[in-house]
């Protein structure tokens, strides 16, 4: 519970990038049902490759486990070769869809414009955004981690409206803890976490700040998660590595429930 009592469910959403043919996905989420049994405490999520997508929302349906896919183009359908839509993506089953990663920053030329673009995309085709910030470790060693975060967030969320920040999840994922094994410290977490609802609160209102829920996603295991999820600002996790093993996904979100 908040300090303006507001109580934000955790949200615990499994990015598995390029990890998985169909068949092993449809393998995973099995074990995912089995290892979770239901659980409701937690909104777990898996975010699959989009060829995934419409096999895994079968075997999902009735699991209380929510599907999500990791990008979508703002168009929605025309020549785009290669590229996946939000319609798409929503007639394959999904829900959420992970928007702005690290990677695709750092590989594919994404932008906060881009970002902002797709982010829009999915408001329109009924998708949820799990959008991504965060600093890599030369803007975090040279002291520009806040002013980075600053630009992600204003950037990525530029014209929006507070209706529209009710469906929206950010994920601050500090680029050198992603997939390195080095995890913020929970303190280090929830001082940027906090500092994002700060701008969200002056971008939109407080309420709109206090019902928003912002994940810690970099190097999340079973045996940190807890600790990262006890911080007043951390609302949640978006796991890379340990989600694609049901039993480290499913033990992330058993220790927190
Ligand atoms: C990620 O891909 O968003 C991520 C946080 O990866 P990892 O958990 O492997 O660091």
């Amino acid at each position: 519970m908040t300090k303006a009592g507001f109580m934000r469910k955790k949200i615990i959403a499994g990015n598995w990038k390029m990890y998985k043919t169909p068949a092993e996905a449809v393998a995973l989420v099995d074990g995912l049902k089995k290892a979770l049994g239901g659980q409701t405490a937690v909104d777990a999520v898996v975010c699959p490759p989009f060829v995934s997508l419409t096999e895994v929302s079968r075997v999902l349906a009735g699991s209380g486990i929510a599907l999500g896919a990791q990008n979508l183009f703002w168009e929605a359908e025309g020549a785009f070769t290669g590229e996946i839509s939000g319609p798409m993506i929503k007639a394959a089953g999904a829900e959420y869809v992970i928007i702005g990663h690290s990677e695709r920053r750092q590989f594919f030329g994404e932008t906060n414009a881009t970002v902002n673009r797709r982010l829009k995309a999915a408001f329109s085709y009924g998708l949820k955004p799990i959008v991504c910030v965060g600093e890599n470790l030369a803007e975090r060693e040279a002291g520009k981690t806040f002013d980075v975060v600053k630009d992600h967030v204003t950037g990525s969320l530029a014209g929006l409206g507070k209706e529209d920040m009710n469906t929206v999840v950010i994920a601050y994922e500090p680029v050198w803890a992603i997939g390195t094994g080095k995890t913020a410290t929970a303190a280090q977490a929830q001082e940027v976490h906090k500092f994002i609802r700060g701008i969200v609160a002056k971008l939109f209102d407080q309420a709109t700040a206090d019902a928003l829920r912002i994940q810690y996603g970099g190097s999340v295991k079973p045996e940190n998660a807890a600790e990262l999820m006890s911080q007043p600002d951390i609302d949640g996790a978006l796991v890379g590595g340990a989600s694609l093993k049901a039993d480290s996904f499913a033990a992330i979100i058993k220790n927190i429930a």
